[in-house]
């Protein structure tokens, strides 16, 4: 019999079973990055959230499309319609073209995914290739009654979308007093809560440089329209599971759906799931409050990307995580230790000479189940640890177990760790470096730095020491 796999819907809010709409493969929209900076360990929690889901999805037997757009218009310095476009505002900032913009950041984006594990979505549709179709829908919602045009731009009219708020369960009136607070800019606009679809390229938008010819005049899409166009252009209405971060709930996901059920009467996704928050002094970490981390920033404090992924999942992707640089090198020591005890089961290829012991049967069942209970990783985590310490279980069997544990968790590399215990004579440099630092002789201190860096260990300073680290491949 096949496993039961059950997910959590944001719509309906409730754990419910997994089925999609056709027998052996899923469509998956995941929402991605708006390109104008680097992603934080915050969003690369969510694309972490992804990959289990992505990688879970292909454990129970389904081959999974997956698009995962990548925004590069639009995408307005506030979420709903006041503010600037992020990119165009970089590009001016950085004195580079829009182009430039997108394209550096978009690499840096998946050199992080590759670095962290996680499977690059062979579809990266861009938001600027998918101009024509979300042209179209504007067309559509228009024609249908739901939009509405002003001299500045298109917006979405909410109040004739009945449904409007069933997935966040926020109320329209609620909505439009919380809108109400914000600059709104168009006087014509006739609800706050009302969102555009097509800004025009005239007053505050004047000098924008992405631009196209519309029906409406000139101008660029609003954020929300390139997910409902591009989802139905590449996955087809409805597909089965969207995703993305818990602050797509109430305005952008909210919006998705009422323009794509809208113009053609289908439901946008059967199935919605949202990543929780990565939190850093209890705060949400987030581009716009300059209190964010990078993976490079955790590359040069001497940790491991995957020390990270590890981290993240030791926690459900529904509850809150706090980052936290004491949690990174506890995750960073914990994965050492599994890494440790799984190469010293031995090394060069898996084979079993028969069917699994009944001991090693009962763990990978439960690492099923784990996996599929909402994808409860760090129960899988609990079902890996056991697995490394049970006495019953013949060592080839553990490693066959883990690694198909580790298909899906993608934590342990292709190589064991460095030593475990940090060798004397990095040691002594280190010590004799601090010596040096302390009679503040900088530069005669640097070169023992390297020394310690070609004997394959970060030093960390720290408030009146230091920490080494050894460094992975
Ligand atoms: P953005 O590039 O701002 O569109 O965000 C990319 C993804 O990261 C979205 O799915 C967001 O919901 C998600 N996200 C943003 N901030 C955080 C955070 N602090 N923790 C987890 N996910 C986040
Ligand atoms: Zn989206």
């Amino acid at each position: 019999v096949k496993p039961v796999l059950k997910l959590h819907n944001t719509l309906g809010r409730k754990i419910q079973e997994f089925k999609p709409l056709k027998k052996n493969s899923v469509s998956l929209y995941t929402c991605g990055p708006t390109v104008y900076n680097y992603a934080h360990i915050g969003n690369l929690r969510t694309y972490i959230f992804e990959d289990i889901l992505e990688r879970v999805l292909m454990r129970n037997g389904y081959r999974v499309d997956r698009v995962m757009n990548i925004t590069d218009v639009g995408h307005l310095t506030g979420d709903t319609d006041a503010g600037e476009d992020k990119v165009e505002k970089e590009a001016r900032s950085e004195n580079r073209s829009v182009k430039e913009i997108t394209e550096f950041y978009t690499e840096k984006f998946l050199e992080d995914l590759r670095e962290l594990n996680v499977k690059i979505p062979r579809s990266l549709p861009k938001a600027t290739s998918f101009i024509e179709e979300q042209i179209e829908l504007v067309e559509e919602l228009m024609k249908k009654g739901y939009a509405y045009e002003t001299a500045e731009a298109v917006y979405f009219d909410v109040k004739k979308f009945k449904s409007y708020g069933k997935l966040s369960g926020q109320k329209l009136e609620e909505k439009t007093v919380a809108a109400r607070a914000e600059v709104v800019a168009d006087k014509e606009k006739r609800s706050p809560a009302d969102f555009a679809l097509w800004f025009k390229t005239v007053g505050r938008f004047k000098d924008h440089i992405q631009r196209w010819p519309s029906p409406w005049g000139e101008g660029f899409p609003g954020w929300h329209l390139e997910c409902s166009a591009i989802a139905r252009a590449l996955l087809g209405q409805p597909l089965d599971i969207h995703t993305g971060g818990v602050d797509h709930i109430g305005t952008h996901h909210e919006n998705e759906i009422a323009q794509s059920e809208a113009a053609y009467k289908l439901p946008l996704a059967n199935y919605w799931l949202h990543g929780e928050f990565l939190l850093i002094d209890a705060a949400k970490m987030a581009k716009s409050e300059k209190n964010f981390i990078t993976l490079a920033d955790l590359k040069a404090r001497g940790y491991a990307p995957l020390s990270f992924r590890y981290l993240v999942l030791n926690s459900h992707y529904r509850s809150k995580l706090n980052f936290s640089w004491e949690a990174l090198s506890a995750a960073e020591h914990g994965l050492y230790k599994i890494e440790e005890a799984y190469f010293a089961l031995g090394r060069g290829p898996i084979k079993l000479k028969g069917p699994l012991s009944r001991g090693a049967e009962i763990e990978e069942i439960a690492f099923t189940k784990a996996i599929n209970e909402d994808l409860n990783t760090p129960k899988a985590l609990a079902v890996l640890h056991k697995v490394l310490r049970a006495p019953k279980i013949p060592a080839m069997e553990k490693r066959a177990l883990i690694e198909k544990m580790n298909q899906i968790l993608q934590i342990i590399g292709d190589e064991p760790p460095g030593p475990s215990s940090i060798p004397r004579r990095v040691q002594e440099l280190a010590a004799q470096r601090l010596r040096l630092r302390n009679n503040k002789q900088f530069k005669q201190a640097d070169v023992l730095r390297d020394e310690i860096d070609g004997l394959g260990y970060t030093i960390i300073d720290e408030e009146g020491g230091y920490r080494l680290v050894p460094k992975r491949k």
